[in-house]
């Protein structure tokens, strides 16, 4: 079993704007979701939320807008927020998480000292159509093709409980395996009721069968990251995915909802005698 646990935070610098159309994602504007809206996170608020993450263990802290894509003026931001982050906490990681991109803007935010970009498949290119109609899954296939080619760590995974088949769930992975992603992010689907979707109807013993599989299907992948979803869908049986194959965590809030205190989070690795990762290869 791997001790060393990977802590990952999320910082959301933009919020609830986006005007696609994915149907499980409570930022598109168009579900009118009861969450946090905002163009742009204020700097100190970003460097204050960097400094707890790294208080709390955090190696990874992730820059994330919600739109479709990287445009100039999102560049700029995410290269001046994470300017801001290397002044106060150097320690960390920095990670962005800005939808499409191209091969250019990924090496200005490399340029930045941004280490690794996150982009996820979210499903199979088949289930896609159905999850989302304003812009093709392989827009996000190519921009993590673009993450390899521009040197970066490549973050890519996806999200389980869509009301997707057993077929999708291994095509997307298939198709992640071929994209050789260092870390993969597997979220579990949070129902908010202004969504179309329905329910989540995973059970936690399948869903924990899902990171097995998941680590079976890319072995090569050197972290296997438990995101959203991990206290709605694990609740107290939550330190068994560990044992299913995750090795690494988002701790603090989501994008728009909120996770447990972080010290929760360290006192249950601490209670099962995992070791706070403190550096990364990859
Ligand atoms: S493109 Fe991203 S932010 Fe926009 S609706 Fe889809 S998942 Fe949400």
């Amino acid at each position: 079993m791997n001790k060393k646990i990977f802590l990952c935070s999320i910082c959301n610098i933009n919020s609830g704007t986006c005007k696609e159309d994915c149907k499980f994602c409570s930022q598109s504007v168009r579900y009118k979701a009861d969450i946090e809206r905002y163009i742009q996170k204020p700097i100190g608020e970003i460097q204050k939320e960097a400094i707890a993450a790294r208080d709390n263990g955090a190696l990874g802290f992730c820059l994330v807008t919600a739109d479709k894509g990287l445009n100039d003026k999102t560049v700029n931001f995410v290269c001046k927020a994470a300017h801001a982050v290397q002044k106060v906490a150097p320690q960390l990681r920095l990670i962005a998480c800005n939808g499409t991109a191209t091969l250019e803007q990924l090496l200005v935010l490399k340029e930045a000292g941004i280490k690794a970009y996150n982009h996820n498949l979210e499903t199979s290119e088949s289930f896609y159509l159905k999850i989302c109609s304003t812009h093709p899954w392989s827009e996000r296939y190519e921009t993590c093709q673009n993450v390899n080619k521009a040197g970066m760590v490549l973050i890519a995974g996806g999200i389980f409980g869509l009301g997707e088949s057993e077929d999708d769930r291994v095509s997307m992975l298939n198709s992640l395996a071929s994209l050789n992603p260092t870390s993969v992010p597997i979220n579990f689907y949070h129902h908010n009721e202004a969504l179309q979707l329905s329910p989540n109807l995973l059970t936690v013993d399948e869903a924990l069968r899902l990171i097995k599989l998941t680590r079976k299907m890319i072995p090569q992948a050197q972290r296997i990251m438990v995101a959203g979803g991990r206290e709605v869908m694990f609740g107290d049986r939550q330190h068994e995915i560990f044992d299913a194959g995750a090795n690494s965590i988002v701790i603090g809030n989501y994008l728009t909802t909120t996770g447990r205190a972080m010290n929760k989070d360290l006192e249950m690795l601490n209670a099962l005698g995992f070791n706070i990762a403190k550096s990364v290869v990859g």
